[in-house]
C-alpha cells in the first residue's frame, strides 16, 4: 500500500530536518535578499524574510497580537521570532514528530518553552476552537496542501474576525499560456525530490479562493526576485564538511532534497517556479 500524503510529508521532514538544522539552522524556508543589499549571511536572510513578510503584510503594527498560529512550523524558527516580536503566544503545527522534538529542544535553549507550543497535527484540521488567533501564519507549508481552498478555509476558521492571514508559498507561473509538458515534468521532479509532497498551483488559484471566502483587504505579490540567491547558497553549503556529513547521515532523502534544490534553483531562474506572498483580513468586527 502506498503511503498517504501525510505520511510522505512526515517521512520527508523526519528524515531531513536534523541534517538541515545542523548545516543551516532553525529556519526551514527561503531567505529574503533585497536587490540593493550587499551579500549577507543566509541565516540573516531567513530572519529578514520573516520581518519583511510581516512588514509587507502591515496592519499588525498597531494591533495587539496575543495569539499566533504557525500552520506548518518546522522546528519553530519563525514561531520563536514571532513570539518575541509580538510578545505573543505562538502555537505551531507540524506533521513531523522529529521536528516537534527538535523544536522543543530549541525552545528550551531559547527560553521560549512557555510562549511557543508545538503539536504534531494536521493544519487542515487544526486542533483549536474557532476564532482563536490574531494572526495565522503559513511560511512555506501551503505548497504541501492538497486542497488549497480547504486549507485557507481552515486557517480562517481559527482566525478571529479582524485577524490577519499571512502566507508565503511556492507556486508555478500564471497560466496565460498553459504549462508545457516539459514544465510539468520539471515541477514533478521537484515534488519527487521532496517525497512527492507538493501540489503545485498558480497564485491565481489562491486569489480565486480568497475571493470566495469571508476576507477583505486581500493583497498578493510575487517575491521570486527576493529569494533568487537562496538555492545557490544552499547548494554551496552542501559542499562543506558539515554539509557532506549531513548528506551522508541523512541518506537518500537528504540526497534527493539536495538534488531538488537544483531543480528549484533553475525553476526560479526560468520563471516557472514563483515565490508568492498573500495576506488578507478576516471579515467581521474584532
Ligand atoms: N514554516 C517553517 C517550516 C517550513 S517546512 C519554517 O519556515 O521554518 C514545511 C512545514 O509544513 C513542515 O513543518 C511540515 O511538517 C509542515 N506541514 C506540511 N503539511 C502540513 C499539514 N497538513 N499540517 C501541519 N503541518 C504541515
Amino acid at each position: 500500500m502506498s503511503a498517504s500524503l501525510e505520511e510522505r510529508i512526515q517521512r520527508l521532514y523526519d528524515d531531513t530536518t536534523g541534517g538541515w538544522v545542523d548545516v543551516w539552522g532553525e529556519h526551514l524556508h527561503h531567505g529574503y535578499y533585497a536587490s540593493e543589499e550587499p551579500a549577507k549571511d543566509h541565516l540573516q536572510a531567513q530572519i529578514d524574510m520573516v520581518d519583511a513578510l510581516l512588514d509587507w503584510a502591515g496592519g499588525t503594527a498597531n494591533e495587539t497580537v496575543t495569539r499566533v498560529l504557525d500552520a506548518g512550523c518546522g522546528v519553530g524558527g519563525s514561531a520563536r521570532h514571532l513570539a518575541r516580536r509580538f510578545g505573543a503566544r505562538v502555537d505551531g503545527l507540524t506533521l513531523s514528530p522529529v521536528q516537534k522534538r527538535i523544536a522543543e529542544d530549541l525552545n528550551e535553549t531559547a527560553g521560549t518553552q512557555e510562549q511557543v507550543r508545538i503539536q504534531v497535527a494536521d493544519a487542515n484540521h487544526a486542533p483549536f476552537e474557532d476564532a482563536s488567533f490574531d494572526i495565522v501564519w503559513s511560511l512555506e507549508s501551503g505548497e504541501h496542501m492538497p486542497d488549497k481552498k480547504a486549507f485557507l478555509t481552515e486557517c480562517l476558521r481559527v482566525l478571529r474576525p479582524g485577524g490577519r492571514l499571512i502566507l508565503a508559498t511556492w507556486c508555478h507561473r500564471p497560466e496565460g499560456t498553459p504549462l508545457t509538458s516539459r514544465e510539468r515534468q520539471h515541477l514533478e521532479k521537484i515534488s519527487a525530490a521532496y517525497g512527492r509532497s507538493l501540489t503545485w498551483v498558480p497564485l491565481t488559484e489562491y486569489e480565486a479562493h480568497l475571493a470566495e471566502l469571508p476576507v477583505r483587504d486581500v493583497r498578493s505579490d510575487d517575491w521570486s526576485n527576493t529569494v533568487r540567491p537562496f538555492w545557490s547558497a544552499v547548494i554551496r553549503s552542501v559542499f562543506t564538511p558539515q554539509g557532506l556529513r549531513a548528506l551522508v547521515a541523512g541518506g537518500w532523502s537528504m540526497a534527493k532534497g539536495a538534488w531538488g534544490g537544483l531543480y528549484m534553483r533553475s525553476g526560479i531562474q526560468s520563471g516557472l517556479v514563483r515565490y508568492v506572498v498573500l495576506t488578507a483580513v478576516k471579515e467581521g468586527e474584532s
